[in-house]
This record gives structure tokens, sequence and C-alpha cells, in this order.
């Protein structure tokens, strides 16, 4: 790790999967002699770039752009791309790292990888943003591809931003290559069920936990934090399966709504006008309130809350947070956002005996999907909803059972922790052993 200075949240993504894997190193030798351990957190390429573009004041502004590749030992890299002023070089490698074990899981043919850019789309006119993601293009064009990287969208790159990429890759190559990227428009080689399958996924992940004990979302109190892409189709199948989504939030706040959340709203304000979340509190009115500043796990609530599924960014959930939570009935975490718990918050709920799911297992929905839509684009075909759902809980299913397997055959019965980490490792060290010191 002091190869890497400045990193602290890729140093926290590699000692938590690292922190799995004794027993695996006991039983597989062959792992430590080919070290496997130095190679698979050594990103195999990383391309960091000048982006210029060109603001509405006619004035060039430059971000910078970054792509790391950082596994392709069970296929073309895959991850997405986030827009955010946090992102930087330690960030995406968190991102990377996560995504070669959570990609691994899915059981789909593709390896790990993860991008992004320190642009803020917030207050951008179509304009900047069309233009910025046509600069950002013009210089990845030249290291993704069906069979070498396939991006995808991430926080602050959502299907807009997609279609951006899309048409400028398509200018420069000249060529019509629908498998470069995930997340397209369902007119343009996209898949249905992409937008909602992390949520969605999350959700099924939960599912199977909660069934675990016995338990289900029937009647069920939830807190989801974030109102994108992920909490908002979270939302949906809660409401969908009968829970109650009590809470939701943006970087300005959390919106308490005891009722319930009503869903078409908060998607009017935050995807078709893209306001900020107090908006919703202010039309919704009756017992609905806007908490400035505060995060969804600050929500006193009066009744139980029995699910929790953190869908916004890293480390947004802090030990004491979650030891609030616990004292208040919680029964199951699943992390729709990749690492939103902090460590501290993890050892909380696994003391405490709460059902925890993993962001590399619980939101490898999402990144499944994408490979079904790779899957589409490769035999030039769409499928329905139903049938792309029904294969979306099939992956989560299967997921869930891999997990629980392996946490059983390791001795940890339950960890869907352990579980994720060594079952998503072995399956990649095993490829990467057969193809050699490469
Ligand atoms: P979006 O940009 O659609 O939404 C992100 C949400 O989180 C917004 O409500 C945003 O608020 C909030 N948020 C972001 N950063 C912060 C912050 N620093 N503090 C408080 N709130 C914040 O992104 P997604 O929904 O796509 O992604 C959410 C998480 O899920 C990320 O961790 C991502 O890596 C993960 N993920 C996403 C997948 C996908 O398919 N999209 C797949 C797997 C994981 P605001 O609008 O105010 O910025």
């Amino acid at each position: 790790l002091s190869r890497n200075p400045g990193e602290p949240e890729f140093h926290q993504a590699v000692r938590e999967v690292f922190g799995s894997l004794d027993r695996v190193l006991e039983r597989n030798p062959q792992y430590v002699q080919a070290s496997i351990l130095e190679r698979i957190c050594e990103p195999e390429r990383q391309i960091i770039f000048r982006v210029p573009w060109v603001d509405d004041a006619n004035r060039v502004r430059i971000n910078r752009g970054f792509r790391v590749q950082f596994n392709s030992a069970l296929g073309p890299y895959k991850g997405g791309l986030r827009f955010h002023p946090t992102v930087g070089l330690g960030t995406v490698k968190f991102l990377g790292f996560e995504q070669i074990f959570k990609n691994a899981l899915t059981g789909m043919p593709i390896g790990g990888g993860k991008g992004g850019s320190d642009f803020d789309p917030k207050g951008k006119s179509e304009g900047e943003i069309m233009r910025f993601c046509q600069s950002f293009m013009t210089e990845l064009s030249r290291h993704v591809g069906e069979y070498r990287d396939v991006p995808a969208g991430d926080i602050g790159v959502g299907g807009r931003e997609i279609g951006y990429l899309f048409g400028q890759y398509k200018r420069m190559t000249n060529q019509y290559e629908s498998g470069v990227l995930t997340g397209k428009g369902l007119t343009w080689g996209g898949s249905l069920v992409r937008t909602e399958a992390t949520g969605y996924g999350a959700v099924y992940f939960t599912q199977h936990m909660l069934a675990t004990r016995s338990r289900s979302f029937d009647g069920a109190r939830a807190l989801v934090s974030g109102s994108g892409n992920v909490a908002i189709y979270a939302i949906e199948k809660v409401v969908e399966l009968g829970g109650v989504v009590v809470g939701a939030s943006d970087s300005s706040g959390a919106i308490h709504d005891p009722d319930g959340i009503d869903l078409a709203l908060l998607r009017d304000v935050k995807e078709r006008r893209r306001e900020r979340i107090a908006v919703y509190a202010e039309e919704r009115g009756g017992r609905a309130r806007f908490l400035p500043g505060a995060s969804v796990w600050d929500i006193e609530s009066d009744e139980p809350i029995h699910v929790a599924l953190p869908c916004a960014t890293q480390n947004e959930l802090s030990e004491a947070q979650a030891a609030k939570l616990v004292a208040n009935g919680l029964v199951a975490v699943a992390e729709g956002a990749n690492m939103p718990a902090t460590p501290g918050a993890v050892r909380v709920f696994r003391e405490a005996g709460v059902l925890f799911g993993p962001g590399k297992a619980a939101n490898a929905g999402g990144v499944a999907t994408s490979a079904l839509e790779m899957q589409q684009n490769a035999s030039r075909d769409s499928w329905s909803f139903e049938h792309t759902e029904q294969r979306l809980a099939e992956i989560m299913e299967a997921i869930h059972e891999r997990t629980a397997a392996t946490a059983e055959e390791y001795g940890a019965p339950g960890d869907y922790v352990v579980g994720a980490n060594i079952a998503g490792f072995t399956r990649v060290a095993d490829a990467m052993l057969s193809l050699g010191v490469i």
C-alpha cells in the first residue's frame, strides 16, 4: 500500500477484500506461489488524460479523465464512468478493484475496470455536458472497444451522457459498435431493465437474505439513501414487494416521509426536473419533512426501520449511524452503492447479527444486466422486459447462493462479506493461474 500514497479509499477496498482471504491462502498455496495477491491489486493499465472543453461563456475549461483497466482475466474490462468533483485516481482504483470481484461473482465473462472525471455536471447546460462528453470520448476512444473495455454509467453518468459518449465514439470510428458501451437508450442498442437493474437487484438480494430468517419485505419499513438511478429503482421494487420506504436523500439533505415516499413525485422532481430533494417535501406536504444537510441515516423514526439500503456513495454510513439503526430494529442492510458503509459500520452490523449484503454481491445486478446488454448487441437481438428481468432475478439468486455457500464452506455461515470476497477472488485467481505470468 505504500506504493500507492494518497489513495485511502483504494487502501480501504484492498484491506476489506484481503481481510477475508487468510483461509483461502492456507488451502491454496498455489496462489501465494504465483503472487496472485500482489498481481491482483496492481492495475493492468491506468490512463490519465486531459479533457479540454469550451463552456457557454466561450472559456476553455480543463478537467482530468481517468480509466483504470484493472483485470481482464475473465473478459474485457467492464465498469462504469463517474463524473463528480471528488473523483481522483484513488476513487477510480477503489471502484475498479471492487469491480473485479463483483463481475466475477455474476458468473459472466467480464473483467474489471472503472473510470471517470472530476467534471461536475451540476449546474452545467445541455451544451456544456455534450461538449464535455465529446472531448472525454475523443481520448477514451483509443482505449475502449467491444473486446477491450466496455464502460457504463455511474454517479453523474446516466442515459444522457452515455448517448453523447456513444455518439462521439460512433463518429470517430465510423462504425456502429453497439457493444462498446452499456446503459444505451432503448432505440439505439440499449437493454430493457438496465436502468432498473442495480436497484431491483439489490432488493432481490435483500429478499433472499430475509428469506434465510423466514422474513420478507411485506410490511417492512426501509430507508434508502440517495435519489439517483440506484435509489429510485430500489424504492420502486421495495414498494412493489409490499414494503414502505420512509426516507431518501441527495447531497443537499434528506427527506423523511413517514407515510411512505410518493415515488411518482420523487421521480418527477429528481429525474425529470433535476431539482434538489427539498422540492419533494414542499410539494408532498402532509408529514413529509426536508432535513437540510442531514443524511438519511440521521432520521429519527418513532417506528422501527427493518431494512437499510445505502444507494448514494462511499463511506456515507458511519459506525455511530449503524449503531443507531441496530438499536431501532434493523434486520438487513444491502449496499446498493459501492462501499457506502464505513469499516466501523460494517463491524457493528456483523457483530449485531444484522444480515449484511456487501456491494460486490448486492449491487451486481447492474453490471450483470450490462453483460446481458452486451449479449443482445452481439446477437443483434433485443429481449422483452419480462425475459430480461427474469434473467436478472435468476442471476441475483445465483449470486446469493454462491455467496452463502462459499461462506459456509469457509466456516463463516451467514457472513456474506466473507462469502462474496472469497467466491469472487477464487474465480479470478484461478483464471489468472491458467493464463500464466502475464
Ligand atoms: P446517481 O448519480 O444517479 O445518483 C447518486 C445519488 O447519490 C444522488 O442522489 C446524489 O445526490 C447522491 N450522492 C452522490 N454523491 C454524494 C455525496 N458525496 N454525498 C451525498 N449524496 C451523494 O448515481 P447512481 O445511482 O448510479 O450510483 C449510486 C451508487 O451506486 C454509487 O456508489 C455507484 O458506484 C453505485 N452503483 C451504481 C450502479 C449503476 O448501475 N448505476 C451499479 C453498481 C453500483 P446529488 O444528486 O445531490 O449529487
